[in-house]
């Protein structure tokens, strides 16, 4: 029987539990779960269903494996790698599921259903008098599942961690229907495997997560940050080294931009000043912010700074003298991703290579790229200080997009050969999904890759948790959409 056979029967079971409210299958309210976010790719689903809580996603999922039905979960859509485009099967949407179950401060824990959206959480967190430092430029769209089972990184790894560091239990629906009920706030437990771990990172392609126990933080009490001016990479990579050391766990951010990078924001960015007076080779936002009480950020900033400037480290610098100042400077590197689509077609490539091998990779894949097509513009920016880079090529002017964007494969080639030559990773922090699936069969150990497709198949044996993405488990996997 396929999917199609077994769709009326299903879809009748899920409306007659979950309500015809939230079995939905007009093309309206499908069409926003068929693409994603850069609309590189469209997809196909018999219907779109809304669970209300952890009983009713182990219901569909159950009903879904019966009748060897696909599920793909979905939270906030804003993934970046094609992992939540349905290849037909049902969308399974955890928006429902939104509650901020409890906060313990004395345990510093927060315990989140899986639809609770990222900036509620950090705001049910900040009420609490704590800090959740998840911070992503989506953070107003896209809900704590999708963080975790994109194991997320953005803006505060450097201090804190990636999404899978800031995770103490999780509870998990099973491709059988089961619920795995993992919810412990335990900062030591080593009984057994550790379980949490095989589902952060898999893009729902283990099992669907429905609830979580997060790790709080003091909230700091003093924050500031600067914009610097340097010569080359490796010259921002001795700033780094120079203020992790001086600052510690205070270093919160370490930015980068190429010039570039920060014309083009200057560019398109209404209200956007130039906060240095002269153009430099590249530039990098830092953020010093602690919970000490007392603790003075922007004198501390000024001596690293200053002592940065005297050596030579740093061709000019600023820091921002209020919180709307600071906000002004982290807007120069948040919208840096959005203006560049509108200089054009941008091929993507989000890598991470040893902090090392930083410097020597962003020059290597510059002159690499840049021999390849005449006129490219290399923007390559990100989360330096995790050595992980959004290396991005802006169409040559006048070129046409299409004609550029068909061009991609031949620069995940080039890029993706000198990140794996530099013992780097193809997919930093968006995940694989579809857009990487056929990267990673290249470039991932054929060991590490068999374990992976073994762990899919004990937890997934009928492929039905959003197949075809990060592993193929079939010989002969869906093609690209
Ligand atoms: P979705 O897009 O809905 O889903 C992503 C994947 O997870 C899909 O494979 C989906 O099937 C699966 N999934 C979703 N929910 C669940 C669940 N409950 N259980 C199991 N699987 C599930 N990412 C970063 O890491 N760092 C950044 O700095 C960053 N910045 C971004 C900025 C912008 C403007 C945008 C649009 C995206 C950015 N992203 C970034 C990517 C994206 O926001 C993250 O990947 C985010 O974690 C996805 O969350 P979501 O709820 O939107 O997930």
């Amino acid at each position: 029987m396929t999917q199609h056979d077994a769709a009326p029967a299903l879809l009748a079971t899920l409306a007659e539990r979950l309500g015809t409210a939230h079995v939905l299958t007009s093309p309206e309210d499908l069409a926003p779960h068929l693409v994603e976010w850069r609309g590189l790719y469209k997809g196909s689903a018999l219907a779109l269903v809304r669970p209300a809580d952890t009983a009713e996603v182990a219901f569909a999922v159950a009903a879904c494996a019966q009748a060897g039905v696909p599920v793909v979960a979905h939270g906030g859509n804003t993934g970046l790698v094609g992992g939540g485009v349905p290849t037909g099967g049902i969308v399974l949407s955890l928006t429902r599921l939104s509650d901020i179950r409890a906060i313990d401060p004395v345990n510093a824990t927060i315990t989140v259903e899986a639809g609770a959206i990222l900036a509620d959480v950090q705001a049910a967190a900040d009420a609490a008098g704590m800090h959740f430092p998840l911070s992503l430029a989506s953070e107003g769209s896209c809900r704590i599942g999708g963080n975790l089972a994109t194991n997320a990184g953005g803006t505060g790894v450097l201090a804190y961690g990636n999404a899978r560091d800031l995770v103490l239990g999780l509870e998990v629906v099973l491709a059988d229907g089961r619920v795995w009920d993992g919810l412990k706030g335990l900062r030591k437990d080593n009984a057994g495997y550790d379980l949490k771990h095989l589902f952060i990172g898999a893009e729902g392609t283990l099992g669907i997560i429905t609830g979580a126990v997060l790790k709080l933080f003091p909230k700091p009490v003093s924050r500031s940050v600067g914009f610097v001016g340097l010569a080359s990479p490796r010259a921002a990579l001795a700033l780094f080294e120079r203020l992790r050391a001086a600052a510690g766990p205070s270093l919160t951010a370490f930015e980068f931009l190429p010039r570039f990078g920060l014309e083009i924001v200057l560019k398109h960015l209404s209200g956007a000043l130039p906060p240095l007076a002269g153009a430099h080779g590249c530039y990098a936002l830092v953020e010093i912010s602690t919970a000490r009480p007392g603790a003075d950020t922007a004198s501390d900033l000024e001596t690293m700074l200053g002592e940065a400037l005297e050596e030579g480290l740093a061709e000019d610098a600023t820091i921002a003298a209020s919180e709307a100042q600071n906000a002004a400077l982290w807007a120069l590197r948040e919208n840096l991703s959005d203006v560049q689509s509108l200089e054009g077609g941008s091929i993507k490539h989000d890598v991470s290579v040893p902090l090392s091998r930083l410097a020597d990779f962003l020059e290597t894949a510059t002159a690499a790229c840049e021999a390849a097509m005449p006129g490219l513009r290399v923007c390559a920016f990100g989360h330096f200080g995790d050595g992980n880079v959004h290396f991005n090529l802006s169409q040559p002017l006048g070129m046409d997009k299409a004609a550029f964007l068909a061009e991609w494969g031949r620069f995940n080639r080039i890029v993706h050969d000198i990140v794996h030559g530099m013992g780097g990773s193809i997919a930093a922090e968006h995940g694989i999904g579809l857009i990487k699936r056929d990267e990673l069969g290249l470039y991932g150990d054929p060991v590490g890759l068999d374990l992976m497709r073994r762990i899919k198949a004990a937890l997934d044996p009928h492929d039905i948790l959003n197949p075809g993405k990060v592993v193929a488990l079939s010989a002969n996997p869906p093609a690209a959409l």
